[in-house]
């Protein structure tokens, strides 16, 4: 890469409460699990310590609430090298959590979502400048949809490739469609989107990550297909999150498609051979050494 990307991160910040226990309670059940962890986790949050990894420079934009893994969170973020001007200490809300029930062969998730339905539109005017100075954006749904429609339309206005991962699915407006450079769906996400859209219009924005099969996109109306690295397996949590930090890095730093992606594929590859979804993400180094 013969440039640093700068890369900012408009987005959720969580703690990741994960408890593992052998059997799931059922109904007004109490029983004594197993470990009890903390994690830091968002889709938000994991994409930029991807990319900050991977070398980029990150600039990260969200809300946490003024309590103790709010600031615990803030710590996690600045550690990473990510610049946190844009992270907001927000009052009267608690910081964003997940409750994460793990049991063998099942994994029930709650999450409260707290301080991050405070990113509002306003916020985002409010950090402009970050998004301005910026070679790419990255979105996913964890935060107010408004929100995303705002800064997609903040970047198509100022010419700034901007990529919404957009996960956890929900429907995507024209107004989003339109002025988004890339769509990352997994491939239950874009059987989600055939039902709510026309794909044939948005092909060309497409990147579908397959799991360890790879990934997908259009170039001229044709499907292309780029092959995963085939690694064993430890934690698949926070892969996705791992691509598109990594697919940001590279898109930003005047990559092509097909390079972007084959360098996330390997990125994301190295951290599903670790556990957790901050704990693997690799370093540069790491992935160049492993695609050699
Ligand atoms: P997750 O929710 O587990 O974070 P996701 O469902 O958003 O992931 P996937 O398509 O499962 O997204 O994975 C994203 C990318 O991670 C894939 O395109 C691939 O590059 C890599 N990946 C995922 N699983 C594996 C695996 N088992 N082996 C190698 N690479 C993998």
């Amino acid at each position: 890469m013969s440039m640093t990307a700068t890369v900012t991160v408009v987005g959720s910040i969580n703690m990741d409460l994960t408890v593992s226990t052998k059997k799931i309670p059922e109904k007004g059940e109490t029983i004594l699990g197993e470990e009890f962890a903390t994690y830091p986790g968002g889709k938000g949050a994991n994409q930029a310590v991807a990319a900050a990894r991977l070398g980029a420079k990150v600039n990260m934009i969200g809300s946490l609430g003024n309590d103790e893994f709010g600031s615990s969170l803030l710590t996690t973020l600045n550690d990473e090298g990510i610049n946190t001007e844009g992270v907001t200490l927000v009052n009267d809300v608690a910081t964003g959590i997940a409750t994460i029930l793990v049991s063998d062969n099942d994994n029930r998730i709650i999450v409260a979502p707290g301080a991050n339905k405070k990113v509002s539109p306003v916020v985002v005017e409010k950090y402009k400048h970050l998004i301005i100075q910026s070679d790419i954006v990255l979105l996913q749904l964890e935060i107010p949809m408004e929100t995303v429609i705002f800064t997609v339309k903040l970047c198509k206005e100022h010419q700034i490739p901007v990529i919404v991962n957009p996960a956890p699915y929900q429907s995507l407006s024209q107004e989003l469609i339109e002025n988004v450079s890339f769509l990352t769906p997994n491939e239950l996400e874009v059987e989600e989107m055939q039902q709510d859209t026309l794909l044939d219009s948005l092909k060309d924005k497409l990147i579908i990550t397959k799991g360890e099969k790879g990934v997908g996109y259009y170039q001229e109306d044709k499907e292309q297909f780029v092959p995963g690295f085939a690694v064993e397996v430890q934690d698949t949590t926070g892969a996705g999150d791992t691509f598109n930090g990594a697919l940001a890095v590279q898109l930003g730093s005047g990559e092509t498609i097909e390079e972007a992606i084959r360098f996330a594929n390997a990125s994301a590859a190295l951290s599903v051979m670790k556990f957790g979804a901050q704990g693997g993400m690799p370093t540069r180094q790491q992935v160049m050494e492993f695609m050699q």
